[in-house]
């Protein structure tokens, strides 16, 4: 049994409120937004990390960050965004399948 929050979500078993899915990726609401827009992107297929990623996920590496500014334009986030992806315990990642945030619609705290 797959127990994977993100992948329920991929499948549809578990609810959210999608602003964007292709065959590859969905995008998503984050459920405890930290911004005034604060989406969720995550591959279908189920990678944990970053640091799972391997030459076979390639095309989907490339088509998650050509896709997110045509979401950030559809959601618009028309004067930018930020992108973050946190990465294994010491990175802050609590949700082991690889998500990008998406961020923006305010004044983002500085980094
Ligand atoms: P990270 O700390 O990078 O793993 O981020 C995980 C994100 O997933 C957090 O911002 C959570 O608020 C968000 N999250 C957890 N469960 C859900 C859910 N069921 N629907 C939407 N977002 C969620
Ligand atoms: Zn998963």
């Amino acid at each position: 049994m797959n127990d994977c929050i993100f992948c329920k979500i991929a499948a549809g078993t578990i609810p959210s409120e999608r602003v964007y899915e292709d065959e590859q990726v969905m995008v998503f609401k984050d459920i405890y937004p930290k911004a005034p827009v604060h989406l969720l992107m995550v591959p279908r297929q189920h990678v944990e990390s970053l640091n799972e990623l391997t030459p076979a996920h390639d095309g989907l590496v490339t088509h998650m960050l050509r896709t997110l500014p045509e979401v950030a334009r559809r959601v618009g986030l028309t004067d930018g965004y930020r992108t973050i992806i946190n990465t294994g315990r010491g990175g802050g990642q609590e949700v082991p399948h690889l998500h990008m945030h998406i961020l923006g619609g305010g004044r983002l705290p500085g980094f």
